[in-house]
């Protein structure tokens, strides 16, 4: 089977005609992935962020077909349309039995090469990049990390919907919880930030604020709802009639300097939520008393807060029904011989996403 493989971090990636899986075991099973997107995440584990280890086969946002199951596995069979989640919930841990599937205590989603990795290439084993691997023409995967498709969403949609659109989207509408009539800021309109604005407008913003340095990505945020769009120079309160910051806002980059301009630009009493995938090694400072004087919230929000078994026929829903536009985040879809191209585009933010057929 064909797979796009990084061998070291910071190289391409080479796409193999000779990679291999190993059969389902109890528990899982194999997808054959039709579609599949390259998130920011991915191209920061390809240079070696978060400690991945190599050679190792990324991708997390993908969707295909059930090819076989394992022993034990009900629910599904062979000819399915499925979606692959990265965060496959266990369903008895402490998070699970809270209702916080998004951050399971159990995922196996390391960075590090296991001795039973199901994956190959050549005679090296490769380790499954975030447990999903959907890089690969085949990927294997416990049954609790697939979840059904409905026949009429395209796979290139679809794979959307596994990384990018719930993390934007929950963002704003679990996380932040916008209401009807609030003001929010948007910073950073990737694909996670063009999905937290669709999901501010859905839940009823009124000003509603893109920021960012690209003028093409300024005028996409305009047309999936935005009310306005400014640059790094621009004060986005000009957007604010008669308020002084704004009720919600969401840091798409988390970097120390966009995490302290969200901090800055939300109200007081009002909340910040920082859904970005932020590095171990960055700080941000908030003096003692502007933390009780601001009277803001602070808020992490890993994987949108989406538990996606709920989540995913609600975006589809929407998607459905004319509400989430989909079809304007994807620029284009091309074969997996691409991917290079495709991760300079997107690292250049020249795409939001080109989808990846297989
Ligand atoms: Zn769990
Ligand atoms: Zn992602």
């Amino acid at each position: 089977m064909r797979a796009a493989v990084m061998w070291e971090p910071g190289e391409t990636f080479e796409v193999r005609d000779d990679a291999r899986r190993a059969a389902p075991g109890p528990g899982q099973v194999v997808v054959r992935i039709r579609a599949a997107g390259v998130c920011q995440t991915d191209l920061s584990l390809a240079a070696g962020a978060f400690g991945q280890s190599m050679p190792v086969i990324l991708g997390h946002e993908g969707a295909g077909e059930v090819l076989e199951i394992g022993i034990g596995v009900t629910g599904t069979a062979p000819g399915d349309r499925v979606l692959i989640t990265w965060v496959p919930p266990c369903g008895r841990c402490f998070h699970c039995l809270r209702h916080e599937p998004y951050i399971c205590s159990n995922r196996k989603g390391s960075t590090q090469l296991s001795e039973s990795s199901s994956l190959m290439v050549g005679d090296k084993a490769v380790q499954t990049g975030l447990g999903t691997a959907t890089f690969s023409e085949e990927t294997v995967v416990p049954t609790t990390a697939i979840l059904p498709l409905p026949e009429d969403i395209p796979f290139e949609y679809a794979a959307l919907l596994g990384c990018a659109v719930p993390t934007g989207f929950g963002a704003a509408v679990n996380s932040a919880r916008v209401q009807p009539g609030e003001s929010v800021l948007v910073i950073g309109c990737g694909a996670v930030g063009m999905s937290a604005i669709q999901g501010a407008r859905i839940a009823g913003a009124a000003e509603l604020v893109a920021l960012d340095p690209m003028a093409s990505r300024r005028d996409l945020a305009l047309t999936l709802g935005a009310t306005h769009a400014v640059g790094p120079g621009d004060d986005p309160r000009r957007a604010l009639t008669g308020a002084p910051g704004f009720d919600v806002v969401i840091d798409a980059v988390a970097r120390p300097s966009t995490i302290r301009t969200a901090w800055d630009q939300a109200r007081r009493g009002g909340r910040v939520v920082v859904v970005g995938a932020g590095r171990a090694e960055d700080m941000v400072e908030f003096s003692a008393h502007e933390l009780f004087h601001g009277e803001k919230r602070l808020i992490g929000s890993y994987y949108g807060s989406s538990d996606m078994a709920r989540e995913l026929p609600r975006l589809i829903s929407l998607w459905r029904s004319g509400r989430l536009n989909l079809s304007a985040m994807i620029n284009d879809v091309v074969g997996l011989d691409q991917i290079n191209e495709v991760a300079s585009a997107q690292k250049a933010g020249t795409v939001l996403r080109t989808m990846l057929a297989l």
